[in-house]
């Protein structure tokens, strides 16, 4: 390349073997006399003495085709031997005589910036063979040369891969020579020089100071203005190169705030706006499209939340804690929020380092049972929470023998449950509030009756249907209407009950509206939900269309629809107006505010978990006042979670009630162009740089006028739990089932927090009999501990309903077991729209170690009731708890296993010494075999430090449960099994509840009583013939486990 003179007889083996120059063959071989001295070495010692120039030149053609032939590793293999060092040497002598010798220091640059590319510490060399300086030297004297001074520029921005090297260059006024040498194509000769140059200037500005000069110097709107240029006159794509690298520079310089706000002033975003979509139908130049969209969302200056705090509209007095102290420090919530999940790290892809290290690896902590965190005479509160172990079923027949036909039909013929007290009181209540609901009640709590209720029901649409006329026609009659128009079809549900349930439901806001698909029911929708497909660029189009907001801000209509703190926008939304209209002051509604910003388009901020100012991701509100046929564009600005399903297939729900009332009462997943990204918005007081990201989605309503309903996932109120449990315990044959719900303690708000214990009734009052069910093991199941993870209690509904059923293998668990039930952890939570917290902001799910009784009384009386089984030998033989999880799909469990966090976390604790039961992994694997949304493979049982304070861990290590579990349900779908590519709808969810209470049956396989009818509904859960009733028979069952 430099010389005419190949040397042919070069081999590669990391040693010089030959050499076809005689003269410098002869000069190895007297330096080969060393004999520790690679070939390699003795070259580039010989290089850096500068020898006569042919030797020279001999020597750099010898490397140069060394690595043009070779691989990287030659490159890092001859950076090992002090290739860098002798170049620059041989730079630096080279360069420093009287007049420069450029046949040799061209190829040396080219060299150089080969070997510099891959040598990390380049630049630190350079600096300390002087040679920074020296190159700079070079460019300087070789501008008006372009072939030279571009071998200059590749060297100088290998350099800068330090970012002292680049602050050195920079003090030394590099940047404005670089600069100079970026001419617009009018006057560039060489386009080659012209890259060197802006790559070169690029990589100087990895140094914050040169920045800062940058932008003092004004080069951000030299650099858009070329730009410009480059891009106008590149018809033919020829430029798309230096197109690239102008924007790499610019996303350098604006890695500072002052640089984002230069490019702001210096118009920089329209201009990348305008040129951008230019680019769109150039599908050559869809390179830059992607650098300039993300340099707009960059700079895009930050816009806080329009709210007068960002803290929760709603706040508590806590016990013990002054009203407002939590608002006094906000940033010491955002904290909290980074360790947002339940059981994942928040990272995309966490560390595995951390990961590691975070798995607790102390074999006594792992062993060691620890004191309990109260006395044990605080203990016998609880013992009223075991009726099944005082109850002596006096209504049954002491001495006739279990009956063995099924008679369900009993459970219709109310007479037999009056015998039971418990049961005789409640359903006389409830019995009540169906017949003749107390207007009363209604009044004050129920739906819409109050002034401002009367108000928004006539703003429905089903005020057409069959809302009162006139103030004086109750509201009552209006559900009759209601009801008996169109049926309450829905099983398991009864809107009366719900309204009855409703109007206990203490709230802070004093709820005294009810959401109608609440209120009505929801059944599943009849046909599959696919995953929604993503189409390409559509993060891009809403962007484009975020950055018009700014470059057109006349076009912005900017109007506050609704706000949760000014009833009055309620008053004044009326037909007139042509906006949606927004609501959400129901049960476990969030909306906060809504901004009409364009004809179709709305900015949606939810409310802050009560008493807390973050935790924005759950929504729940109501929407009407549409036009049909047309896409509405909903943001959800103040998102906080950096990724979400939504990116991946997941559409949040719609419920529309004009469907609802013509026979379709679904929520279904809803929602096109759905996209997940960061913002530029930020907290209203602007704190620390925190970013909001917004969840987009269009929706085109089917009809004009109708009342809908929008949710981050299947809503499920404590109400609608309340009247669940009562339905269910009407189903059920209270002489075959022991149904009891209990209040396990009063929630902060004063709302009961529900325990239900189900277990079959003795066949008899014999002794054997009784004693029998009081040796039952104990399962103790509780969920929705976080209120966003709405999944968790549609898994629990399945539970419940499975349970009180009269499936076989349902009776059979019944028989073998007493199953704790506390179906709603965070009852405060759900009702108030939270998505995390409680009302005293605390993860109740970090709360286990030690629950304070006042600030988390749910976890403190759950964990006691949980050392008073302990405590009469009574530990249960399973702990679950139920979750839902934003960011994997599936349905898998996570388990406690002393060996496998040993081994995970890499502990050189001799495993083989510690005894561990591997009946863990059991429930997991029957899972596995008979739930269709389960995956074993995403299942773990490693013990987490940052987990210590879970129900999961705490069950484990303190109460000593084996089979201690979270259960984790997506809100997307499956991407295995028959549910593949699927959403998840309600009938999954309930469908998993059904299967995690049939895999305990695989518990008990060795003391069940088998019958034919239990074995053909129990084959595949005990696993006896795997092949008659698997339905994943797909899935690859020789994976070892
Ligand atoms: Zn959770």
């Amino acid at each position: 390349m430099y010389s005419n003179s190949k040397p042919s007889l070069f081999t590669w083996t990391g040693t010089l073997k030959e050499c076809a120059n005689p003269s410098m063959a002869a000069q190895s071989r007297a330096s080969m006399a060393v004999p520790s001295s690679s070939g390699l070495e003795v070259l580039l010692k010989t290089l850096q003495n500068a020898g006569d120039v042919e030797n020279t030149l001999n020597i750099l053609n010898v490397l140069d085709e060394l690595l043009s032939a070779g691989t990287d590793r030659r490159i890092h293999y001859m950076i090992s031997k002090g290739g860098s060092e002798a170049l620059l040497m041989a730079l630096v002598n080279t360069s420093r005589s009287y007049s420069p010798n450029y046949t040799l220091l061209l190829p040396i640059l080219h060299l150089l910036a080969k070997v510099g590319h891959r040598d990390r510490k380049i630049g630190v060399k350079a600096e300390k063979a002087e040679a920074v300086l020296v190159t700079l030297g070079l460019l300087r004297h070789n501008l008006k040369n372009s072939r030279r001074a571009a071998a200059c520029l590749w060297v100088i921005r290998v350099y800068c891969s330090s970012v002292s090297t680049a602050t050195v260059l920079g003090q030394n006024r590099a940047l404005d020579d670089v600069f100079n040498l970026i001419v617009p194509p009018s006057a560039a000769q060489k386009t080659r020089t012209v890259k060197a140059a802006v790559d070169a200037f690029a990589a100087l500005l990895s140094s914050k100071e040169n920045c800062r000069m940058a932008v003092g110097k004004g080069y951000i709107s030299g650099l858009l203005k070329l730009y410009e240029e480059w891009h106008m006159h590149d018809s033919e794509n020829q430029h798309l190169p230096i197109c690239q690298a102008l924007l790499h520079c610019l996303h350098r310089a604006t890695n500072t705030s002052l640089g984002r706000s230069a490019l702001v002033t210096d118009g920089g975003i329209g201009l990348l706006y305008r040129t951008t979509q230019t680019c769109l139908s150039n599908k050559a130049a869809e390179c830059l499209v992607e650098p300039a969209v993300q340099l707009m969302r960059k700079c895009y200056p930050k816009i806080p939340l329009p709210l007068p705090s960002d803290c929760s509209v709603f706040s508590f007095p806590l016990p013990g804690r002054p009203v407002d102290a939590w608002e006094d420090d906000p940033g010491a919530h955002y904290a909290s929020f980074e360790d947002d999940s339940d059981e994942e790290q928040e990272n995309e892809e966490p560390d595995c380092r951390d990961f590691e290290d975070d798995l607790e690896s102390d074999v006594s902590r792992l062993t060691t049972r620890p004191e309990p965190d109260r006395p044990r005479e605080q203990l016998q509160q609880y013992s009223e929470l075991c009726p099944e172990l005082q109850h002596d079923f006096q209504d049954l027949d002491s001495d006739s023998e279990p009956e063995e036909s099924s008679d369900d039909e009993s459970l219709l013929n109310g007479d037999s449950e009056e015998k039971i007290n418990g049961r005789k009181r409640s359903r006389v209540n409830s019995m009540n509030s169906l017949s003749a609901p107390d207007p009363e009640t209604l009044n004050s709590h129920g739906m819409n009756l109050d002034q401002d209720g009367r108000k928004y029901l006539k703003a429905q649409d089903f005020r057409r249907l069959s809302c009162p006329k006139s103030p004086e026609e109750g509201h009552s009659s209006m559900v009759d209407k209601l009801l008996e128009k169109y049926g309450a079809f829905i099983p398991h549900h009864d809107p009366r009950l719900y309204i009855d349930a409703a109007a206990h439901t203490k709230s802070i806001a004093n709820y005294s509206i009810l959401a109608f698909p609440d209120f009505w029911g929801h059944l599943p929708p009849r046909g599959p939900e696919p995953m929604a497909v993503r189409k390409p660029h559509v993060q891009r189009k809403k962007v484009f269309e975020d950055v018009q907001r700014l470059l057109c801000p006349e076009d912005i209509i900017n109007k506050v629809v609704f706000d949760m703190e000014d009833g009055s926008l309620e008053c004044t939304s009326d037909s007139t107006t042509d906006s949606l209209r927004f609501f959400s002051k129901f049960e476990s509604g969030n909306l906060r505010k809504a901004i009409h910003i364009r004809r179709y388009e709305y900015d949606l901020i939810l409310n802050a978990d009560v008493n807390s100012s973050s935790h924005h991701q759950w929504f729940y509100f109501e929407v009407s006042g549409m036009v049909a046929d047309v896409p509405y564009r909903f943001n959800v600005i103040n998102c906080e979670k950096s990724n979400s399903q939504f990116n991946y297939g997941m559409q949040p729900v719609l419920y529309s009630v004009r469907e609802a009332l013509e026979g379709r009462p679904h929520w279904v997943r809803a929602g096109t162009e759905i996209c997940y990204y960061r913002n530029h918005f930020c907290p209203s007081r602007g704190q620390r740089g925190q970013s909001f990201y917004t969840l987009t989605f269009t929706v085109t309503f089917r009809h004009e006028e109708d009342v809908c309903y929008l949710a981050y996932h299947y809503p499920y109120t404590y109400s609608a739990l309340q009247s669940h449990l009562q339905v269910l315990e009407r189903s059920v044959d209270p002489r075959k089932v022991f149904f009891r719900q209990q209040t396990l303690c009063n929630t902060l708000t004063g709302n009961a927090c529900p325990l239900i214990t189900i277990t079959a009734c003795p066949p008899s009052r014999a002794w054997r009999h009784l004693h029998q069910l009081r040796n039952r093991p104990y399962v103790v199941l509780t969920a929705r501990v976080h209120p966003g993870e709405s999944n968790a209690s549609w898994v629990m509904r399945g539970s419940l309903e499975f349970l009180c059923s009269s499936d076989p293998v349902a009776e059979s668990l019944r028989e073998a077991f007493i199953l704790k039930i506390i179906p709603m952890l965070n009852p405060d939570g759900v009702i108030h729209g939270n998505h995390r917290c409680s009302l005293s902001a605390d993860d109740l799910n970090r709360q286990w170690l030690k629950p304070n009784p006042d600030l988390s009384p749910t976890i403190y009386h759950a964990k006691g009731f949980l050392y008073y089984l302990n405590s009469i030998g009574r530990t249960p033989m399973v702990f679950c708890d139920y979750h839902g999880h934003s960011r994997k799909k599936n349905v898998f469990l996570y388990g406690c296993s002393v060996k496998e966090t040993l081994w995970q976390s890499g502990s050189p604790v001799n495993t083989a010494s510690i005894k561990e039961d591997p009946g863990y992994r059991t429930i997991a694997k029957t899972l596995d075999r008979i739930a269709p949304a389960f995956s074993f493979n995403s299942c773990n049982f490693l013990v987490e430090k940052s987990r210590a304070s879970t129900a999961r861990v705490v069950v484990w290590r303190e109460m000593g449960v084996l089979r201690s579990y979270t259960m984790e349900s997506t809100y997307n779908g499956c991407d295995q099994g028959i549910y593949k590519g699927l959403q998840t709808g309600t009938q999954e969810l309930e469908e998993t509840g059904q299967n995690f209470c049939q895999s305990l049956l695989a518990l008990r396989k060795n003391t069940i009583n088998y019958n034919s009818r239990l074995l053909s509904h129990a084959a595949a859960i005990l696993d006896l013939d795997s092949g008659l009733l698997d339905h994943k028979s797909h899935k690859n069952q020789h994976v070892v486990h």
